[in-house]
């Protein structure tokens, strides 16, 4: 990337030309492409020419957004999906076999968690690990791991993993280092910087920006030696080897399981992509200017945000991040019921999801992380009266006067 980050996401559009001079890629509705020559789209199906097929594989609105997200992440190349969930559901059943062991945080996003405890029911073998500290990472290897899975900053807690050094360790054992980067997104942190293989990302929260579309992605860094990968199918070697993985998480996972992004949401988060560091960087100020004054409030037992003093990562995430983010979540004094607090929030939505541009808030063990059990929960640090709030761009000082106004009623 030689232009800044915003400057590069505005014109990637324009690195080959429009259709009609237009400025950015336009919506491409067909499902199916046609070829003058039938020996074209043969070329296309085996891979041995540049093309659409079928739109269940891609097409050109997609596909200027796979490039879009794999500059962002300094990746070779991107694959998109229909949603983050399908991005990681779809890397796993494309790149593992029964047998297979994975390493995982077990800070995860709740409907990851529940994913991986499928798969632990369906052959692949996931352990889960405490990945601030590297040495429960390395502990966890065997002899048939092939890979670990973090999340930068966890949801909804945000403890840090111990990025830098998992990546180190991963290198050393030819591991395929995943990473979920929704939470800081490209703008906060490039996780190859730490040597991730693959990086995952949610599109609808912060890339996206809107809340009006859901995608995922998956990018490969170019860091991992595919030839080194057990996994890859005879028939997928026909490409340069980097490409290797990548083609087998678009055959295997895209095309075969068929949570495909259309192009309209890939459109409409192409366009939220523009705005991703203007937006980042307010609603992480805002987050910060909360943190802080609900931080002091003596109706606030405790507040997790990596931008404070005294979270355990504060220094590390100072080290890895841009900015500390605009997730945190916020434990009231036990008198108080969190969802009477909720309603009195007169700005706030209660509502599921983040990284929107409205602040919203969530009761956690509730809701999102209901289903695991208190047993599930109390390993993962999430009390019963845990809010989480993803913070947005309103004006700061309104978003403190509403929180200043709910806890002086209750
Ligand atoms: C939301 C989220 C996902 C899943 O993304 P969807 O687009 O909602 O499927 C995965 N990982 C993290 C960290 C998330 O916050």
């Amino acid at each position: 990337m030689k232009n800044g980050f915003t400057t590069t996401i505005l014109h990637s559009d324009l690195e080959a030309p429009i259709e009609h001079n237009s400025v950015h890629k336009p919506m491409h509705a067909a499902v199916a492409f046609g070829y003058p020559d039938s020996r074209d789209l043969v070329k296309v199906f085996k891979g041995d020419a540049a093309g659409y097929a079928y739109g269940r594989q891609g097409n050109p609105t997609t596909a200027a957004l796979e490039s879009k997200v794999s500059k962002m992440e300094d990746g070779i190349a991107t694959a998109c999906f229909a949603t983050g969930m399908a991005a990681i559901a779809s890397t796993f059943v494309a790149l593992l076999r029964a047998g297979d062991h994975v390493v995982s945080s077990s800070f995860l996003f709740g409907n990851t968690n529940s994913l991986f405890g499928t798969f632990n029911t369906q052959g692949y073998e996931i352990s889960f690990v405490d990945a601030t500290d590297v040495s429960n990472v390395a502990q966890a290897i065997r002899p048939h791991t092939r890979m670990v899975f973090v999340e930068t900053i966890a949801n909804p807690r945000t403890q840090v993993a111990d990025l830098t050094r998992i990546g180190e360790l991963c290198a050393k054992y030819n591991l395929i280092y995943v990473v979920d980067n929704t939470m800081t997104s490209p703008y906060l942190y490039r996780p190859k910087r730490d040597k991730a293989g693959l990086v995952i990302n949610s599109l609808t929260k912060y890339i996206g920006g809107h809340g009006n579309a859901l995608g995922g992605s998956v990018t490969d860094t170019g860091l991992f030696d595919w030839t080194r990968y057990a996994n890859i199918y005879d028939n997928y070697k026909n490409a340069k080897p980097a490409m290797w993985g990548i083609q087998q998480i678009r055959k295997k996972g895209l095309r075969d399981v068929g949570a495909t992004l259309a192009a309209e949401p890939a459109h409409r988060i192409a366009t939220g992509a523009e705005t991703l560091a203007l937006r980042m960087e307010r609603s992480s100020g805002n987050a910060l200017a909360l943190a802080r004054f609900l931080a002091g409030h003596p109706k606030i037992t405790k507040v997790y945000y990596p931008g404070l003093e005294d979270h355990p990562q504060h220094r590390l995430a100072g080290e890895l991040f841009k900015n500390y983010g605009a997730l945190m979540s916020i434990d009231l004094t036990g008198n108080i019921d969190c969802c009477d607090f909720l309603n009195r929030l007169e700005l706030v939505i209660s509502s599921s999801h983040l990284g929107d541009n409205r602040t919203l808030a969530i009761p956690i063990a509730q809701t999102i992380y209901w289903e695991m059990g208190a047993a599930r929960r109390a390993e993962m640090g999430i009390s019963e009266s845990l809010i989480r709030l993803s913070i947005g761009i309103e004006d700061a000082d309104d978003l403190i006067g509403d929180f200043r106004q709910a806890l002086d009623k209750s």
